[in-house]
């Protein structure tokens, strides 16, 4: 959804003219910049510090659907999401490539809104951009976002150091990015059989937020490194709890006890994941996007972080052939699995 009233074809420009419309306003803000947009690459220097680099690719049609998100919204989402990457690794993040190939039927004015999110999260996240590349697409919008971070080699958390005893902890709550997403197909739904009927979006703006607008928690980086706590793993909720949960404990070779009941879940989403008959824990386990931190700390940090109402214990690593475990709210055991976000689209 595109608000600009004015529209000028993109082949009006050309790609440079493109490129320098997009990039003026890019100031360098970190020190490790040495040289950004404007020759064959970029030039960084990170002294002693170990380089972390994570790559997205987003298309339209199948990551995203422009007839509900703003192009605003995408730009922002598209630097965030990959940002997560590189916090989910212990590491801060510092500069982002933004890559995009689009039709001629896409006007500037709608190539402008998605730099203005995308610098936008830049701005606030303290990212510099520092390139990327232009193309025209046959069909659709692509975009590609490559951050770059950087962490002293000790202080980076992989996926596989989790340990027997561990305590699992998230950051924030689960499933509502998902709950959010099934809102807004509704109301696509009906917008495309009705136009005339307005989209009721009323009172559920934390549900569409975390869809339309996660933000990347740096916030936690910053405060496990306040805290002096390392953890002994870590990833990204991008997929759902329950296959970002495996991740850990297949490459740890680790199995876990995850609790349904400490599962963070917001009253927003819970009471709308009910009114889609959807239940709550599987939005969760499954749904995906919540872009939290999943991760394990060692049993001797716990006092650190149990009254930080941001950080929730919801489970604890196990030796490798007690398996990988969900204990319901009732007791019962099940075997945790990996549906995956395309559970629900069946
Ligand atoms: P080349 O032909 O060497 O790929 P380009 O003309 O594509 O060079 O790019 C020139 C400069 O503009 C480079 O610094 C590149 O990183 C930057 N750039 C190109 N496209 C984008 C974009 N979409 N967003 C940000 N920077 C871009
Ligand atoms: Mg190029």
């Amino acid at each position: 959804m595109f608000d600009n009233k004015d529209t000028t074809n993109i082949n009006q420009l050309g790609e440079f003219g493109l490129i320098d419309l997009i990039t003026k306003s890019v100031v360098l803000k970190e020190a490790s910049s040495l040289k950004g947009i404007g020759d064959d690459a970029a030039v960084l220097d990170f002294k002693n510090e170990k380089t972390l680099i994570s790559t997205d690719l987003l298309l339209e049609g199948i990551h995203f659907d422009l007839r509900y998100v703003p192009l605003k919204h995408l730009g922002y989402k598209a630097v965030q999401v990959n940002l997560s990457d590189i916090y989910a690794m212990n590491a801060l993040a510092s500069q982002i490539t933004f890559s995009i190939g689009v039709s001629s039927k896409f006007p500037i004015e709608a190539v402008e809104e998605l730099y203005v999110g995308a610098l936008l999260a830049c701005d606030k996240f303290g990212v510099d951009l520092i390139g990327g590349d232009t193309s025209a697409s046959a069909q659709g919008l692509v975009i590609s976002v490559t951050s770059i971070g950087h962490a002293k080699a000790a202080d980076i958390v992989y996926r596989n150091g989790a340990s027997e005893g561990d305590l699992i902890c998230v950051s924030g709550d689960l499933g509502g990015a998902y709950v959010g997403l099934q809102l807004l197909e509704r109301e696509k739904m009906i917008f495309l059989e009705n136009p005339e009927i307005q989209p009721d979006l009323e009172g559920k703006d934390y549900i569409i937020e975390r869809q339309l607008k996660p933000e990347a928690r740096k916030d936690i980086v910053d405060l496990l490194r306040d805290l002096k706590i390392k953890p002994t793993s870590m990833i990204d909720v991008s997929d759902g709890l329950a296959s970002e949960l495996l991740h850990i404990c297949n490459q740890s070779e680790r199995g876990c006890k995850l609790y349904e009941e400490k599962i963070p879940i917001d009253p927003m989403t819970y009471d709308t994941a009910r009114e889609f008959n959807l239940d709550p824990t599987v939005c969760a386990l499954s749904g995906g996007e919540d872009y939290e931190l999943l991760f394990s700390i060692k049993q001797a940090d716990y006092e650190k972080i149990k009254n930080v109402p941001e950080i929730t214990v919801i489970g604890h690593i196990t030796e490798k052939n007690s398996g990988k475990e969900l204990i319901s709210k009732s007791g019962q055991v099940h075997p945790l699995t990996a549906q995956g976000w395309n559970a629900f689209r069946g």
